[in-house]
């Protein structure tokens, strides 16, 4: 922490209409790749939270009052300063999440893309658009920022996640209070003070911190000032806030969990294949929601893609983020371990093949070190019956499934309950037109396994969620329309 050159970005207490509210109860942040503990952050307690939503609400009139250029500025300034501030805002991302130094700091300037991005949508919101005339009537549509937003956000992109919501939400002309995840608070806390520096109203953007989830949540959820809920996380804990929204019917957006099927054909590029399911698997270590989950690959060509996959592994330098030779760093906390090693051993149980990494985790005794680090495993023989081809791995496991013809291979990318995206590796256009129509999944990459661009609309189907973050999609859903119809 001490290498943070501007140490006024280290905050470690709520921020809350523009100030640092500290209280007595505090958590500790910890450094995966250490164990050790870097800081100790308060505790919001229920007194602040209700401060942060009211503080929200009364900034609502002084954000909106702002016109749309100064709005625009501001969050231009805000950008400007994440990528002025980048190197140290990508080693507290690092410090406390653990993903390699080169990808944190990709991952600000990616955040920085967002709320570029969103400057530039605030113009020409409120200007009306027309309807077509009924006789003696003049009809406008209006679209109005929808009011106070409150968010939850994940620890596996503790800046980007935080900002696809905020800058869209803000220049709709909304307010904001956002819970991070307790794992990665740090992130989310720097932006804040950079958000002070920017000259952003007091009010406008509030982070509420806190280890009490299940609590803050209620309240983020169900506040009547509350407008919006925007989720980002497991499916599980989305539709357990899709209910407690609903009693409000509050306006929701969900970002959930991942299932994504990489599909090999025998007429793929097959090193292009191979080194786009070593970036999508092992970027940020597969715990990414874009992740390629489950390996569905040709039977005539399973041996050379998995023979090729090895190689590419083995070559993988698994150690501390802040090194910059480090292609894989830890996983977030020991629990994250114990579930790949669960999933191993049901899977090995029910039949499947260990072809790469010992049944053990032998990366961390190796090592003789501190640090959830997790040997990368490559199984094969997964059939669709097995938990580990169901469940959203989360984690370094490449898990192959082969199949035979393209029937077969739709069928098995839409045998779940969750559709966010996917990848298809071929070079028949034919093909990629056909398979492309029938995959249940809100996002594609056709030889290609880089998915993320703040223009898109990012977001799933089926339970991977609703709603969608990135370009216009995403202001949209902070939006609503006004009819209003004038008597000539
Ligand atoms: P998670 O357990 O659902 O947690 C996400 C957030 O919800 C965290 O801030 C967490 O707080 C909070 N939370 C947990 N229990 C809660 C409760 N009962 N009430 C209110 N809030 C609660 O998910 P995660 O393990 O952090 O993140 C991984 C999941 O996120 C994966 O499923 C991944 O696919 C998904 N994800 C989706 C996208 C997308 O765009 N679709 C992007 C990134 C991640 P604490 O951490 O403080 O406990």
């Amino acid at each position: 922490m001490q290498n943070i050159s501007n140490q006024s970005l280290i905050k470690k207490s709520s921020f809350i209409n523009g100030q640092w509210l500290s209280s007595e109860q505090t958590f500790d942040v910890f450094n995966p790749a250490t164990e050790e503990s870097i800081a100790s952050v308060c505790e919001v307690d229920s007194f602040q939270l209700e401060q942060a939503i009211t503080s929200a609400f009364n900034a609502l009139t002084i954000w909106q009052d702002l016109s749309e250029a100064t709005r625009a500025e501001k969050l231009n300034c805000w950008q400007n300063l994440m990528r002025e501030y980048a190197d140290d805002l990508a080693r507290l991302l690092t410090l406390e999440q653990g993903k390699p130094i080169e990808e944190a700091k990709g991952e600000i300037l990616h955040a920085a893309n967002y709320v570029k991005l969103y400057s530039k949508h605030t113009e020409g919101l409120n200007k009306p658009s027309k309807v077509d005339a009924v006789s003696g009537q003049n009809g406008q549509v209006f679209r109005r920022p929808i009011g106070v937003v409150t968010a939850i956000t994940p620890w596996n992109f503790p800046c980007a996640m935080v900002l696809r919501k905020a800058a869209a939400a803000m220049a709709a002309g909304c307010t904001v209070v956002l819970k991070p995840s307790e794992l990665t608070p740090l992130s989310a806390l720097a932006l804040a003070q950079l958000s002070i520096d920017a000259g952003i109203p007091a009010g406008v953007f509030n982070l509420v911190v806190g280890s009490n989830a299940q609590a803050i949540g209620e309240i983020l959820t169900q506040h009547p000032k509350v407008a919006k809920f925007s989720f980002t996380g497991s499916t599980k804990i989305g539709k357990k806030l899709l209910q407690q929204c609903a009693s409000g019917v509050k306006r929701t957006s969900m970002e959930l969990g991942g299932n994504a099927p990489f599909i090999v054909f025998e007429d793929a590029d097959l090193e292009q294949a191979v080194d786009g399911a070593i970036a999508s698997k092992f970027r940020n270590g597969g715990q990414t929601c874009v992740t390629a989950n489950r390996f569905l690959i040709h039977e005539n060509i399973v041996q050379e893609f998995t023979s090729r996959l090895i190689t590419k592994t083995k070559n993988l330098n698994i150690g501390d983020g802040l090194d910059a030779s480090s292609d894989l760093g830890p996983l977030i906390n020991s629990a994250a371990i114990n579930k790949m090693d669960q999933l191993i051993d049901r899977a090995l149980a029910d039949g499947a093949e260990l072809v790469h990494g010992g049944k053990q985790n032998t990366q961390k005794e190796s090592a003789q070190k501190k640090g959830f680090y997790f040997q990368p495993r490559v199984l094969q023989n997964i059939t669709s019956e097995m938990e580990i081809f169901n469940k959203e791995i989360f984690g370094p496991i490449v898990s192959i499934t082969t199949f035979e013809n393209e029937l077969e291979a739709i069928q098995l990318a839409n045998q779940t309950e969750l559709g966010l995206c996917g990848y298809l590796y071929t070079e028949d256009p034919q093909r990629i037109a056909t398979i492309a129509a029938k995959l249940q999944i809100g996002m594609l990459g056709i030889n290609e396994s880089r998915l993320s661009n703040p223009a898109a609309p990012f977001g799933g189907v089926k339970q991977s969620g609703m709603g969608r973050e990135g370009g216009h999609y995403g202001i949209d859903e902070y939006l609503d329309y006004q009819y209003v119809c004038v008597k000539e």
